[in-house]
C-alpha cells in the first residue's frame, strides 16, 4: 500500500471569467491545485448560451486531453479537483455539480464540508426534493433552486445563509461567475486578474483556492474573497456583498502547516513565511544537540529550513523521495519489511552514518509511518534520531473539509508524548506549542484561525458527519 498515514488533502476550485480559452485556463489552474485532490476532476464551461461539462476519475492531466477540452471551448469556466476514498462509484460525486433550475442552468464547485447538510437534506427530501448525489454540496444547489428570491445572486445569498460549516465556492451561470466563502472563512479562496491584451479586450477575472494557480495562468493576485462575502462577476461589472457578517473568523491553520503549497498566498499571507516560521519557532522551543537537520520530504522541508536556520545545525536532504510512485504497485511475493515506505523514501547512508539527526515532519497521524522512517534512518547508521513536529499534537477530527481519521486512530488522542516517542522509537520527540503555531502563522494579523484539531474546541456546533456521511463524500 502507498503511505496513507497522513491527513488527506481536500479539494481545489478555480473559476475563469471572460477569456477566449477559459476552459484551458481552468485546466491549468486545476493542474496547479492537483495537490488538493487527486481522485477526480471536472470542468464546466459556458459559450455564453449553454453550459458544457466533463468530469472523470483520475488526475487532471490524464482526464483533460485536447479531445476532451475542445468541446468545452468557452469564455467562462469553473473547475474542481477532489479527494475521495471511494472507487469508480465516486464519479457520482465528482464536481462541479451542474443542474437545470427555475433560475436557469447553474454549476457549482465546493471546497469544504457542511456540518448541517444531512438535516437540511432530510427536510428537503421529506418535501419532495430528489437528490442525485450523496455529497453535502448538493443541498446548496437545492436551496438555491427552492429559494423564493427572484434573482440568482439573491437566491445564492439566501441559500448560503442556511448552510453551516466550511465552504469556499465558485459557481457559474451562462454569463456570470459567483465566488463565496463561509462566514468563518475556513477554506481559502483568492481573486486575481489577467490584464486585457491585444488578444482579448477586457480583463479576465479569476478565482482559485490557492494563488499558485494564478502564477501558472499569468494572473496577478488581487485579494482574498472575504469571509461571508459573495462576489458576482457579470458582463458589465464586478459586485460584492456580505450575505453574512455574524461569525468570528476561523480560517484553517492547517492550510499553513501542511495543505497549501509554499508558493501560495492564502488568507492574505505567504505560506512559505508561515512554514519557515514554524521551523524557527520549533527550534526555539525544542532545541537539541545534533549534527544534521533532515526533513521528511516533501511535507517537512520548509519547516526544516527554518529549524536549521534558527539552530545553526546544517540542513541535509538525507531522505530521498521517489516522486513516481503510482497508486497501485506490485509487492514482492516474499514480504519486504516496511515495503510501502521504502518504495517512497530512501535514506542517504553516506550523510547519516554516525550522525545525530533532527528529523522534521509536519504531523504524526497514526504514528506508523513515523515509526518506519525513524527505523529506516537508524538502519542507515544514524547514532541518534530526534523527531520534531511543526504543529501541536493532533487530538481531534476535522469536520470542515479535511479527511482526518477518527479520534480512536489519532495517536496523540490516545497516547502521551513520551508514549508516542517510545512507539516511534525516537531518542526524543517534541511538538510545536499551540501558542508557537499561532505566532508563526501570524494569528490576529489580521487572520484569526481555527485550531480545533489541536484543541477539540470547534468554532461551530458539530453534527457528527462521520456518523452520517461516508468518508467518500466528505471533502
Ligand atoms: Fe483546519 Fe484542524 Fe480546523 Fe479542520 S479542525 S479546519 S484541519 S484547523
Amino acid at each position: 500500500m502507498p503511505i496513507s498515514d497522513k491527513f488527506h488533502d481536500e479539494c481545489g476550485v478555480v473559476a475563469i471569467f471572460a477569456h477566449p480559452e477559459a476552459e484551458k485556463l481552468a485546466y491549468l489552474g486545476l493542474h496547479a491545485l492537483q495537490h488538493r485532490g487527486q481522485e477526480s476532476a471536472g470542468i464546466v464551461s459556458s459559450d455564453g448560451l449553454s453550459l458544457h461539462q466533463h468530469k472523470a476519475m483520475g488526475l487532471v492531466a490524464d482526464i483533460f486531453t485536447e479531445d476532451v477540452l475542445t468541446p468545452l471551448r468557452g469564455s467562462i469556466a469553473i473547475g474542481h479537483t477532489r479527494y475521495s476514498t471511494a472507487g469508480d462509484s465516486a464519479l457520482l460525486n465528482a464536481q462541479p455539480i451542474l443542474v437545470q433550475s427555475n433560475k436557469g442552468a447553474i454549476a457549482l464547485a465546493h471546497n469544504g464540508n457542511l456540518v448541517n447538510a444531512q438535516s437540511i437534506r432530510q427536510r428537503l427530501e421529506s418535501q419532495g426534493s430528489i437528490f442525485q448525489t450523496n455529497s453535502d454540496t448538493e443541498v446548496i444547489v437545492h436551496l438555491i433552486a427552492l429559494s423564493r428570491e427572484h434573482t440568482l445572486p439573491d437566491a445564492i445569498a439566501d441559500a448560503l445563509r442556511r448552510v453551516e460549516g466550511a465552504f469556499s465556492l465558485v459557481m457559474m451561470s451562462a454569463d456570470r461567475v459567483f465566488a463565496a466563502r463561509d462566514p468563518r472563512g475556513f477554506r481559502p479562496l483568492a481573486m486575481g486578474r489577467i490584464p486585457a491584451t491585444e488578444g482579448h479586450s477586457r480583463d479576465t477575472i479569476v478565482f482559485a483556492s490557492e494563488t499558485c494557480a494564478f502564477d501558472l495562468i499569468g494572473a496577478h493576485y488581487e485579494r482574498e474573497v472575504r469571509p461571508g462575502e459573495l462576489i458576482v462577476v457579470g458582463p458589465d461589472e464586478v459586485t460584492s456583498r456580505f450575505y453574512s457578517t455574524s461569525a468570528a473568523q476561523s480560517s484553517c491553520i492547517f492550510e499553513h502547516v501542511y495543505f497549501s503549497r509554499p508558493d501560495s498566498v492564502i488568507f492574505g499571507r505567504a505560506v512559505q513565511t508561515s512554514r519557515e516560521n514554524l521551523g524557527r519557532q520549533l527550534a526555539k522551543e525544542s532545541p537539541v544537540e545534533a549534527d544534521l537537520v533532515v526533513p521528511v520530504p516533501d511535507s517537512g522541508v520548509t519547516a526544516a529550513v527554518g529549524y536549521a536556520a534558527e539552530s545553526g545545525i546544517p540542513f541535509r536532504f538525507a531522505l530521498i523521495r521517489n516522486h513516481y510512485v503510482g497508486r497501485t504497485f506490485i509487492e514482492p511475493r516474499q514480504s519486504v519489511r516496511d515495503f510501502g515506505v521504502k518504495l517512497k523514501l530512501n535514506p542517504v547512508r553516506s550523510l547519516l552514518e554516525g550522525k545525530r539527526v533532527v528529523l522534521i515532519d509536519d504531523s504524526i497521524v497514526r504514528g506508523t509511518t513515523s515509526r518506519k522512517i525513524v527505523r529506516m534512518i537508524r538502519n542507515a547508521g544514524a547514532r541518534e534520531v530526534h523527531m520534531r513536529i511543526s504543529c501541536p499534537p493532533t487530538i481531534s477530527s476535522c469536520y470542515y473539509g479535511v479527511d482526518t481519521p477518527s479520534r480512536s486512530q489519532l495517536i496523540a488522542a490516545n497516547k502521551s508524548i513520551d508514549e508516542i516517542r517510545d512507539y516511534i522509537g525516537a531518542d526524543s520527540l517534541a511538538y510545536l506549542s499551540l501558542e508557537g503555531l499561532k505566532r508563526a502563522c501570524g494569528e490576529g494579523e489580521p487572520t484569526h484561525y481555527c485550531t480545533a484539531c489541536y484543541t477539540g474546541n470547534y468554532p461551530t456546533e458539530i453534527i457528527d458527519v462521520e456518523e452520517i456521511l461516508p468518508a467518500a463524500v466528505r471533502r
